[in-house]
């Protein structure tokens, strides 16, 4: 099957710069939005819904499109914000069928526009869209290639919304227009059924628009994912972890990646300040923890360096007690990497061990490897921006 015949031709985004969106914004801003633009008091909640439905149920782009908000509303809405969709540089099809997008946001006021990528992967019964926090990365993991590039800054709610939403409007996955407002459409039986905060960037150090966004992906009325359908991936931002959870009720996978903190704290840096011991205690605290709801524990396959059967046991052992699931993630290669995926045969064997514990089917196949979208080999070209306009874009 031609994958890429399928899509429809990109269309020539016009993201107005100037112009903010109303994308991103939690209810209460929303409603504050509004507000500023004459809707009366009184109508302020009515019009944030009827306004929420259109952005996130239907993907509305245009205000045109909203026929149940009166002509003049919307005209003023026009002349104040934009809904448009960031501008798709590229759009990649995998042989396996995964999909990688390169998306251009625009500065929005100071600074030069962005560039990230979002990857979705289909499987049998479900799609999980992998979505970016940053540009770049501060943490600087030796497996990843996205700690090869620097952090150039956050993405605000608006783009990590984004993401979501153009996925689904490029993959038609917006719910019909037949479908009356009000209906409750189900995460089961869509294409973007799952999103994994996995992409490039440490989420845990975009803590509000991260939770902003979640909060806007999880809401009934709009996008309508189940919180246990939303992963959020953190390297060990341990003060942060449980107080994410909270926020949001979405689940958790741990970048673990070593057993000792001798070997993590060369792998994922930022062990030195958080070491394991402190990480398993916050892991043991997050809200919600059952084996209903466990966390994940992701493990890339590094040969000859973490991939010992010892190894294997002692990770084993470290979980103990914690509601949890092992993902063993075979090292997908990038340019210049210093290492290499384990053997197949020692991946089984350590997986062996794993399994024998009791954890069922733990390593994670690699998808998108043609199209540099599986785990760890997204970069993109956008540069750091000078001090000065980082300052500029912060005001
Ligand atoms: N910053 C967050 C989320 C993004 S990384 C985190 O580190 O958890 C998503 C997952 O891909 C992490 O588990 C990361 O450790 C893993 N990963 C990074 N580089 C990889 C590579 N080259 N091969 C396989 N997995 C990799
Ligand atoms: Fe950043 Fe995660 Fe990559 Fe580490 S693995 S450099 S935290 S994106």
């Amino acid at each position: 099957m031609d994958t890429v015949a399928q899509l429809a031709p990109l269309k020539a985004a016009a993201p107005s710069p100037d112009q903010p969106s109303l994308i991103g914004l939690s209810r209460a801003a929303l409603g504050a939005a509004l507000a500023e633009t004459g809707v009366p008091a009184g109508q302020v909640r009515m019009r944030t819904s009827q306004i929420w439905h259109w952005l996130y149920f239907r993907g509305a782009t245009d205000f045109s499109a909203m026929r149940n908000v009166s002509k003049a509303l919307r005209q003023a809405l026009s002349e104040r914000f934009t809904l448009a969709r960031p501008e798709i540089v590229t759009e990649q099809v995998s042989q396996d069928g995964t999909r990688k997008w390169l998306l251009r946001f625009p500065p929005r006021g100071a600074g030069r526009p962005v560039e990230v990528e979002t990857v979705y992967i289909p499987e049998e019964g479900r799609g999980t869209l992998c979505v970016s926090s940053q540009v770049g990365c501060t943490l600087t993991c030796t497996f990843c290639h996205t700690g090869t590039q620097r952090m150039v800054r956050n993405l605000t709610a608006e783009e990590i919304v984004q993401q979501i939403l153009i996925a689904r409007e490029r993959l038609g996955d917006f719910p019909d227009a037949a479908i009356p407002q009000g209906a409750v459409v189900p995460s089961e039986g869509r294409l973007v059924s799952n999103v994994v905060m996995m992409g490039m960037g440490e989420p845990l150090y975009n803590f509000d628009n991260v939770r902003d966004a979640l909060l806007i992906a999880a809401d009934g009325d709009g996008i309508a994912l189940s919180r246990r359908r939303i992963t959020l991936s953190t390297s060990g931002v341990v003060p942060e972890i449980v107080r994410m959870g909270e926020a949001t009720g979405t689940m958790l996978a741990i970048s673990l990646h070593a057993v000792r903190d001798e070997l993590r704290d060369e792998l994922v840096p930022i062990n030195r300040k958080y070491p394991i011991a402190e990480l398993m205690e916050a892991c043991r605290s997050y809200p919600g923890l059952s084996n209903a709801r466990r966390i994940t524990f992701e493990y890339v396959m590094l040969k000859d360096v973490n991939d010992s059967l010892a190894e294997a046991k002692e990770l084993v052992k470290l979980l103990k007690g914690i509601p949890a699931k092992i993902n063993l993630i075979p090292f997908n290669p990038w340019p210049g990497a210093p290492y290499e995926c384990s053997d197949w045969e020692r991946i089984e064997a350590f997986a062996e061990v794993v399994n024998r514990a009791g954890y069922a089917s733990p390593i994670r196949t690699p998808r998108g490897r043609d199209i540099l979208a599986a785990c760890g080999q997204l970069k993109s070209a956008s540069e750091r921006m000078r001090k000065s306009e980082r300052e500029a874009a912060s005001v």
